[in-house]
């Protein structure tokens, strides 16, 4: 018997029976949370309720029903700043996702600004929405693509950070946490490292970060920070980049159309203010409802909460797959992580395991988790990933380990 099956922290974070999808499906042990989370009532209530009450185009109508549609857009652009401990709200740029986010930043600043010789940074362990915008802006302008190498255990290496910054460095691009080995990065920390070493601005992939941490935005000490609402309870198409005020004010927009200008003379166009410049087109307004909907559930567990319960199942499903025969636990130590295991078992392909697990009704990810770079360093084509998030529990290791184990029987 494990010394970690007991505790507090090893039941649910919030009840089953807030998530509809979980409630009509007992049997499920849903591992892919670092995928997509599952949506609670409340914000599929707080989307219905917009769609049925309030929803009109808004920023364009004089008509009560248009302003209607305005202030929830506006009211949940200040409860999402609110949730990142952002003051300036009109600094919340909301976007589809971390992925538009990110390229939002290296099509805007980083045309403007990297150009032949600069050097951009990332690190072997960056998503790919992190590591390919920055790769193809190298690509087009001549610039130096570097990439930080990770510790044994799958962290940043710091000192290989370093050494790589100086007055060419342009944009350094990290990922709060990895979305492959559920590393979390002392995002502050490399920041001012950057800061006392270059010029360059610093990129924070959010995607996995704001979902599991607290993110503070003024005391982070980060250019830029992006993430994705359906990874945090909220719904899919929509997330944010928040950015410091005077860079974004200085950039040129990165689409153009409705909504987002000033005026449009014939010859010339001048661009609305923030956030609205950045906001090209009809904005997702229900999205954006459901996402001050799902951050607002999120404070009400409080996100220490959710971390530590996080971490509780994480020390407990590495300790128990660790005594599987031939399972390999990559990434750093339980304390390091936020609520992913990625592990191999023996030479069982992913996808096989995962086949298997779905048979016992555990959804887990099998594959490169769109981090190949990562993946040629850890010296595999891909890995199977558990990864946990408020609606999940001790059952729900129990069931991976006993599927894994089933597995290692069935292929030895
Ligand atoms: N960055 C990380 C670390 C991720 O885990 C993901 C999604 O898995 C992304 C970026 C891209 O997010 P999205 O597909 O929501 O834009």
């Amino acid at each position: 018997m494990s010394t970690f099956d007991s505790g507090p922290d090893l039941a649910t974070a919030a009840p089953r029976g807030d998530f509809p999808l979980l409630a009509a499906h007992p049997e499920l042990h849903y591992l892919d949370s670092a995928a997509t989370s599952q949506k609670p009532q409340a914000v599929l209530d707080a989307m219905d309720h917009y769609y049925r009450n309030d929803n009109a185009n808004p920023h364009r109508g004089a008509y009560r029903l248009s302003v209607a549609a305005t202030d929830r857009y506006r009211e949940s652009r200040a409860r999402v700043a609110r949730f990142l401990g952002l003051r300036d709200a009109d600094a919340l740029i909301f976007t589809r996702g971390t992925t538009e986010g990110l390229n939002l930043v290296a099509s805007s600043w980083g045309r403007a600004h990297v150009g032949a010789g600069d050097e951009i940074v990332v690190t072997a362990m960056g998503h790919h929405a992190d590591f390919i915008p920055w790769q193809q802006l190298a690509l087009e302008k001549g610039a130096r693509f570097r990439i930080v190498e990770l510790t044994p255990d799958g962290r940043v290496d710091v000192d290989h950070l370093a050494s790589m910054l100086g007055p060419r460095t342009k944009v350094v691009a990290i990922p709060h946490v990895s979305n492959a080995l559920g590393t979390v990065n002392p995002v502050r920390e490399l920041a001012a490292l950057v800061r006392e070493r270059s010029d360059a601005i610093v990129v924070c992939d959010g995607a996995q970060g704001a979902p599991h941490l607290p993110v503070d935005f003024d005391r982070l000490g980060v250019d830029f920070y992006a993430f994705s609402g359906h990874k945090l309870l909220g719904p899919m198409g929509i997330g944010a980049l928040v950015g410091r005020r005077a860079l974004l004010e200085a950039m040129s927009p990165y689409q153009f159309g409705g909504d987002m200008i000033e005026w449009v003379h014939d010859e010339r166009s001048t661009w609305n203010v923030l956030p609205h410049k950045f906001e090209a087109g009809t904005p997702n307004v229900a999205g954006a409802v459901g996402l001050a909907a799902a951050v607002e559930y999120l404070d009400c567990i409080g996100i220490d909460r959710v971390l530590g319960h996080e971490r509780a199942l994480v020390r407990l499903a590495t300790a128990r797959l660790a005594d599987v025969e031939g399972v390999t636990v990559h990434g750093p130590a339980p304390e390091q992580r936020s609520g992913v295991v990625s592990f191999s078992l023996a030479d069982v392909h992913p996808h096989d395991l995962a086949t298997i697990l779905d048979e016992r009704d555990v959804c887990v990810r099998a594959g490169h988790h769109c981090a190949q770079p990562l993946m040629r360093r850890l010296g595999v084509p891909a890995t199977t990933r558990a990864s946990f998030y408020v609606y999940s529990d001790a059952s729900d290791v129990d069931a991976l380990v006993e599927g894994v184990q089933a597995a290692r029987r069935l292929f030895a």
